[in-house]
C-alpha cells in the first residue's frame, strides 16, 4: 500500500490540486485532497479541474476514486508514467494553459531518458483568472526550458471563456537533463508593448481601455499609435483582455487581465498595468503571476532560487504543496530587494 500524502485543499483553489496531479505524476507518491476549492462559490472539481485530473491520471497510470464532476474530494495514486500523444477536451470554456499546468509535469519524467509526447488541449485560451497563452508561449516557455524541460507550446486556434473551442498544443522531444534555475537578477525592460483583445464587444470598451494604459503607461509604451486592438481573433464568442509586454534582452513578461460583464474597462486595465508598474519599480526578476507557475516545474528538475515580489497566496500554497511531496522546505527570505524563494529538488540529497 504507497503512503498517501494528505492535502487540505480547503487553503486555496484550483491551483493546490494542479500542483498536486503534477506533484504525484511527476514524484510517484499517492494524495488525498479533501474540501476541493470548499471556499469558492462553486465548490468542487468543476470542468478545467476535471480535465487536469483526467489527463494527469492518464499520463501516469493513476488510480482515482472521486474523480467526478462537482466532487470534493479526490485520491489519486500515480503508476508508470508514459510518453506519447494525448488529446483532452475539457467540454467548456475552462482554461487550456491550466490544464497544462497539471498534465506536462508527468510527461517530462516520461520523457526524462528519451521518446517523443504531445499533448492537445480543447477549451479556453483567454479566460479570466487564468494565463493567457501568450503568457505560456512568451513568458513560462523560455523558463521551463531553462530548467532543462524540452517543451513547445503552440496555439492552433484560440477559443473564449464559455464558448471554448480552442485548441492548445505541447510537443516535446527527451531524453533532457534537468538544470537548477538561479534568477537573482534581471537586465532593463527596453521595450513595453500594450494589446488589447476585443471581439464582439462595443469599440468603447476597447477605447476607455487604451485611454487607461496609455495614462498608466505614460512615456514607458514603445508603440508609436499606442496599445494595439485586435478585434479577431479567428474564435466565436466575446472576448476581452489587456496584455501588456515588457521586454528585456533575456525575457518578455506577459502582464494581463480579463475583461468580464461585472468589471469596467478602467479596472481591466488598470489592473493589467499596475501589475507591469510594480515589475518596473523593482529588480526582481520573477513577477508574482510567474513565482507560483514555476515552483513545481523547478522542484520536479533540479530546484534552484529565485528573486520575486512579495509572495502572493497562490505561491505560498503551492510552496506548502511542493513541502509535502519532497518532505523538504521551500525557504522564503525578506530582503531589500525583493523575496528569494530556494526551491528544493525532489530527489536530492
Ligand atoms: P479557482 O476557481 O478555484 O480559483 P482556478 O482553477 O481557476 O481555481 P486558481 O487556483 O485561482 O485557479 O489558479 C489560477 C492560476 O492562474 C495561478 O497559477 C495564477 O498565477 C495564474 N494566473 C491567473 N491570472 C493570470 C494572469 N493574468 N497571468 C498569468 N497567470 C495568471
Amino acid at each position: 500500500m504507497q503512503n498517501v500524502i494528505e492535502i487540505d485543499g480547503s487553503a486555496g483553489g484550483g491551483q493546490i490540486l494542479r500542483a498536486a496531479l503534477a506533484l504525484s505524476a511527476g514524484t510517484g507518491r499517492a494524495f488525498r485532497i479533501t474540501k476541493i476549492r470548499s471556499r469558492r462559490p462553486r465548490p468542487g472539481l468543476m470542468r478545467q479541474h476535471l480535465t487536469a485530473v483526467k489527463a494527469a491520471a492518464m499520463i501516469c497510470s493513476a488510480e482515482t476514486e472521486g474523480a467526478e464532476f462537482g466532487s470534493s474530494e479526490l485520491i489519486f495514486r500515480p503508476g508508470p508514467v508514459r510518453p506519447g500523444h494525448y488529446e483532452f477536451e475539457i467540454g467548456s470554456g475552462g482554461s487550456t494553459v491550466l490544464v497544462m499546468q497539471a498534465a506536462v509535469p508527468g510527461l517530462m519524467r516520461a520523457l526524462r531518458q528519451g521518446g517523443k509526447a504531445s499533448l492537445t488541449v480543447t477549451g479556453g485560451t483567454v479566460c479570466p483568472m487564468a494565463p493567457p497563452f501568450a503568457f505560456l508561449k512568451e513568458t513560462l516557455e523560455p523558463h521551463l526550458q531553462a530548467l532543462g524541460w524540452p517543451v513547445r507550446f503552440s496555439l492552433v486556434r484560440h477559443g473564449f471563456y464559455q464558448n471554448g473551442g480552442g485548441i492548445l498544443r505541447m510537443e516535446a522531444e527527451g531524453p533532457f537533463e534537468p538544470v537548477p534555475l538561479c534568477l537573482e537578477s534581471r537586465g532593463p525592460v527596453l521595450r513595453a508593448d500594450a494589446e488589447v483583445l476585443n471581439v464582439g464587444l462595443p469599440q468603447q470598451i476597447a477605447d476607455r481601455e487604451v485611454k487607461v494604459i496609455l495614462r498608466e503607461l505614460a512615456g514607458r509604451c514603445s508603440t508609436g499609435q499606442g496599445p494595439k486592438v485586435i478585434t479577431d481573433a479567428g474564435a466565436p464568442g466575446t472576448a476581452n483582455a489587456v496584455l501588456i509586454r515588457l521586454r528585456t534582452t533575456a525575457q518578455t513578461y506577459v502582464f494581463s487581465e480579463t475583461g468580464s460583464p461585472t468589471v469596467s474597462a478602467e479596472t481591466v486595465a488598470k489592473k493589467a498595468a499596475s501589475d507591469a508598474l510594480v515589475f518596473l519599480s523593482r529588480s526582481a526578476p520573477v513577477p508574482s503571476r510567474l513565482a507560483d507557475q514555476l515552483l513545481v516545474p523547478m522542484a520536479l528538475s533540479a530546484g534552484g532560487r529565485f528573486l520575486t515580489t512579495r509572495p502572493s497566496a497562490h505561491t505560498r500554497s503551492c510552496a506548502e504543496v511542493v513541502g509535502r511531496f519532497l518532505d523538504k522546505t521551500v525557504m522564503f527570505e525578506e530582503s531589500d530587494a525583493g523575496w528569494l524563494i530556494t526551491v528544493p529538488a525532489f530527489g536530492e540529497e
